[in-house]
């Protein structure tokens, strides 16, 4: 899977961070950056996590 974060959407809530900290994370911008764009299986639940909780729908998933 192929995660990604749409900057104009991204309000910097850190949901996903805390949730997948390993593929998400919140930079010195405020925002969410995709720190693992080819994220292992082991990954993939919580990827899918964030992208359900996002409040803004920022998080888009290409299987
Ligand atoms: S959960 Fe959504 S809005 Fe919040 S930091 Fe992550 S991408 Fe941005």
């Amino acid at each position: 899977m192929k995660p990604s974060v749409d900057a104009n959407l991204c309000i910097g809530c850190e949901l996903c961070a805390d949730t997948c900290p390993e593929v998400f994370e919140i930079r010195s911008d405020g925002y969410s950056h995709v720190i693992d764009e080819d994220p292992p299986e082991s990954q993939w639940d919580c990827v899918r996590e964030a992208a359900d909780i996002c409040p803004t729908e920022a998080i888009t998933i290409e299987e």
